[in-house]
Formats: C-alpha cells, structure tokens, sequence
C-alpha cells in the first residue's frame, strides 16, 4: 500500500541523515518530494538517488531560519506539485554542548533560530498553503532531549520542547480546518550529527548506547516511518501528539 500517492510534500534537512530517509522512504509512498537543505551538494544527491530509484523530487536552497527562503520553499511545493499536503519540519543543528553558565549566547541564538524559528516558519508559511487547498498534515522533529533534561543540551532541549508545545498549538488552531500537526521524538539515531558528537567526544558513544532499552541507534528510516504514518490517513484522528521513537528510552 503507498501511504503518500501523489502527495506534494516538503522536507527540510533532507540532505541528510532522517530528512534524507524521510525523503527517500516518502517518494517510494508515491510522494512528490522537496528536499530542503543548505547542503547544496548534499540535497542534490537526495535528489539524484531518489530520481535514480524512479521517484519524483526536487531540490530548493533553503536556510530554515530565513523567513524569504521559508516561503520560497513552500512556493516551490504549490508551483511544481501544485499544492502543498505534507509539511516536514526536520532540519536542526545540536547547538553548543556545555553547562548552562558556560553556554556560548551566539550558539544559544542559532539553536534557537534554525530548531524552533524555523520550524514556526514552516508552519506559518505551510499552513496558509494548505489553506489554500483544503488541508495537509505537519510533522516536526522534537527529540527525547526536549522531553527530559539532557546534561550540556540545555539550548537544545528547550528548542525541540518548544517544537511539541508548537505541535500541539498547531494542533488545536487548525483541527476544524483540515490540518493535521504531529511530532517525532527520537532517541538517538545514527546519523551525521551523532557521528560529530562521538568524533568530538569518544567516551558518549557508550553513553549514548546506554540510553535506549533496545539494541543499538535507531536506523534512520525508523523514524521516517513513524512520520508516515502520522502524515498518512492511518493516523486521520491522530493530532497535538509528539510521538516516541526511541526504543523504550522514555519508558525505562
Ligand atoms: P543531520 O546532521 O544528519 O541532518 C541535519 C540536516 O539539517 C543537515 O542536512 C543540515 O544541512 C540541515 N540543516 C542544518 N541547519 C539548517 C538550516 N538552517 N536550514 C536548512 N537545513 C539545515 O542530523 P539528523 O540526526 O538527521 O537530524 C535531523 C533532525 O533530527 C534534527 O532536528 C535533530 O535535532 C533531530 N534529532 C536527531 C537525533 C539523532 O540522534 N540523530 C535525535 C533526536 C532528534
């Protein structure tokens, strides 16, 4: 059964890591994909390999803080695919990795910019978008960090929590209107960001592994797949909710 038949859908930070398995994984659901990203080089080889696999995407330049880009992006979605049905807010960066007293402010005001401005931008500019058309669902990527307290993550906790309380104002404002808003919250998944952490500081790959009851990081598309189905008509009652994808971490 493919969950995303034609539907127009936009993913940021799919140069990489879960955007990218999120676009791949959407446009063999039959999606038209957006893959949006900084990483000119990287967006378009998500590109390349979804086109070389039969599927249909196309890549926009975007910097999710910036609003001119934001709407770019979403104009791009209405006038390739001829609308927009599926938001994805997944870009982030980790932020500084220090106690709060020591906390770089300048790294403070990028974390905050790039996870939760640009997340509201994507709902803002997305949302009236799918005004437009009847309705879409959002989903947007909180973390396991933003829902317990995360030792040298303060910056980025307190993004990815925003991001579900966001979630769930979106939710409620918009239920009567069609759109449905949903988040992901991973544990730790193996991607380019963990790998920088591990590389920096070796002794948080045990750490890390420690977290999650079940075996190892979680794949990538194990996440993709939670976010289609919350995009999808499997999940048309499902709204507000940050949902767990973190082998058992929040359980435990
Ligand atoms: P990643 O580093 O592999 O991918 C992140 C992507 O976001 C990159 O392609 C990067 O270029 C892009 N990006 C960064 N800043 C951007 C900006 N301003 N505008 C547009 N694109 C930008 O990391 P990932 O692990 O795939 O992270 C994806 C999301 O998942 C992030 O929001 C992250 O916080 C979240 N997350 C990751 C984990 C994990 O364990 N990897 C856990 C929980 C949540």
């Amino acid at each position: 059964m493919k969950l995303a038949e034609d539907k127009s859908t936009v993913i940021t930070g799919a140069a990489s890591g879960i955007g990218r398995a999120t676009a791949k994984v959407f446009a063999e659901h039959g999606a038209n994909v957006v893959v949006a990203d900084v990483d000119v080089d990287g967006g378009n080889e998500t590109v390349e390999a979804i086109e070389d696999d039969g599927g249909t995407a196309t890549f926009v330049e975007t910097n999710v803080a910036d609003q001119d880009d934001v709407q770019n992006m979403i104009d791009t979605a209405v006038e390739e695919y001829g609308g927009l049905d599926v938001l994805y807010n997944n870009a982030g960066i980790d932020g500084p990795h220090t106690e709060i007293a020591e906390y770089d402010v300048d790294g403070f005001d990028q974390v905050v910019d790039v996870n939760l401005k640009g997340v509201f931008l994507g709902m803002k500019y997305g949302i009236s978008a799918m005004l437009e058309d009847g309705g879409g669902s959002i989903v947007s990527t909180s973390s396991i960090g933003g829902v317990n307290a995360v030792e040298g993550y303060s910056g980025y906790g307190a993004t990815k929590a925003g991001v579900s309380l966001m979630t769930k104002t979106a939710a409620v404002e918009y239920a009567d209107q069609g759109i449905r808003a949903n988040a992901v919250a991973p544990g730790l998944v193996n991607t380019q960001m963990v790998q920088n952490i591990i590389e920096e500081e070796p002794e948080m790959e045990e750490e890390f592994l420690a977290y999650e009851p079940m075996d190892g990081f979680s794949d990538p598309r194990e996440i993709a797949n939670a976010v289609l189905f919350l995009t999808s008509d499997l999940a048309s009652r499902v709204t507000g909710v940050t949902l767990p994808v973190e082998g058992g971490f929040l359980a435990s």
